[in-house]
C-alpha cells in the first residue's frame, strides 16, 4: 500500500469513516521522498528501536519498520487504530501503543520494548506540542542516541538557534544542554494532506551527556524560563521578586561577572549555570 499516495489514502480514511483532527495536529505525509529520508537520517538500521510519536496512518512507520529491529509508535487518536492494524499488517516488528505521548511513562516503554538495542525517536510531531514534547524526551533522560523529528520551520529555527541571537530563547537553550541540534532537511506545506499554513523542517537532536552539572536543573531550567519569558527587560528587572529582593540578586549577578544591564539573549548557558549556582535555592519560579 502507498502510504503517501493521495488516493490510496483517501480510500482508506474513507472506509473507515476518518476525520481530520486540527485540534491534535494531524496533517499527513503525502510527499514519497520524505520518510524514506527521515526514517535513514533517524537512525532507523539493524540493531537499533525506533520509537515514533504520532504515526498517523503509518506512512513513516513502515519506512522505520524496513529498516529498524523494532518499532514501536504511540499514537493518541484511537480512530486510527484499526487503520494501523491494516496498514501495518505485514510488518510483525511494528507496535503501536495507545496513548498520550506527553503523558506515558517512554522510559519503561524504552526498557521493556527495546532491551539490547540502540534507541532512537523518529516522529512527525503534532505541531501542537512541538516544545513541550521535545523538552519532555529530553528532560526525562531517555536512553536514546537521536530524536530526529519534523517541526514547523520556525519552531526548527527556534531550536536550533546559536545562543545571543534573536530567535535563541529557553527551548534553545534548554535544547543545547542536552544535544547538538541540526536542521536535517526542509519539507514544503505542499508536502501534507491537509496543507498546513507553513513549511516544515526535519531536525536531529544528537544526545549527549549534559556538558554543565548545576547544583539544581530545576532551579536552572526556572531561572532561564523566567529571563526569557520577559525577553526585552534586563535580568533585574525579568528576575527580582519577593522571593529574589534586588539586592540579592545584584549580588549574584556581579558574582558572575555580568552587568547590571545585562539582558537574558546575552548570556551563554555556562553564565546562565554560574548565575542559577550564585542564587539561593528555590529563588525562582517561571511567571
Ligand atoms: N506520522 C504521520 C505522518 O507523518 O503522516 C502523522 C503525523 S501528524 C503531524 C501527528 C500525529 O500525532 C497524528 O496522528 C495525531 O493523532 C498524533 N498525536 C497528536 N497528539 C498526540 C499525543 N499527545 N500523543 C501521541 N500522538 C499524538
Amino acid at each position: 500500500m502507498r502510504l503517501s499516495d493521495i488516493n490510496v489514502i483517501r480510500e482508506l480514511l474513507g472506509r473507515h469513516g476518518f476525520r481530520f483532527s486540527k485540534a491534535l495536529g494531524q496533517n499527513f505525509l503525502i510527499n514519497p521522498s520524505v520518510c524514506p529520508r527521515m526514517a535513514e537520517m533517524g537512525g532507523a538500521a539493524p540493531g537499533v528501536g525506533v520509537l515514533e510519536i504520532g504515526p498517523g496512518i503509518g506512512v513513516l512507520t513502515v519506512e522505520l519498520a524496513q529498516r529498524a529491529d523494532k518499532v514501536v509508535a504511540v499514537e493518541l487518536d484511537d480512530r486510527l487504530l484499526p487503520v494501523l492494524a491494516e496498514t501495518l499488517a505485514d510488518y510483525p516488528n511494528a507496535k503501536v501503543i495507545h496513548g498520550d505521548a506527553m503523558k506515558l511513562d517512554l522510559g519503561q516503554i524504552i526498557a521493556e520494548e527495546f532491551a539490547g538495542l540502540d534507541v532512537a525517536i523518529c516522529a512527525n510531531l503534532p505541531y501542537y506540542i512541538t516544545s513541550p514534547i521535545i523538552m519532555k524526551l529530553l528532560e526525562d533522560k531517555l536512553p536514546v542516541r537521536s530524536i530526529t523529528v519534523m517541526v514547523q520551520k520556525e519552531a526548527a529555527d527556534r531550536i536550533c538557534a546559536a545562543p545571543g541571537t534573536r530567535e535563541s530563547g529557553a527551548l534553545s537553550l534548554g535544547v543545547s544542554y542536552y544535544a547538538d541540534p541540526e536542521i536535517l532537511f526542509k519539507v514544503s506545506r505542499g508536502s501534507f494532506m491537509p496543507a498546513p499554513n507553513v513549511d516544515s523542517a526535519v531536525i536531529r537532536l544528537n544526545v549527549r551527556p549534559p556538558q554543565y552539572a548545576p547544583r539544581s536543573e530545576k532551579q536552572l531550567f526556572g531561572l532561564i524560563k523566567a529571563a526569557f519569558g520577559q525577553r526585552r527587560k534586563t535580568l533585574m528587572n525579568a528576575l527580582s521578586s519577593k522571593a529574589l529582593p534586588k539586592d540579592v540578586l545584584a549580588a549574584a549577578m556581579a558574582e558572575v561577572g555580568l552587568s547590571p544591564t545585562a539582558r537574558a539573549e546575552e548570556l551563554t548557558m555556562d553564565q546562565f549555570v554560574r548565575l542559577s549556582d550564585a542564587l539561593p535555592e528555590g529563588c525562582v519560579a517561571p511567571r
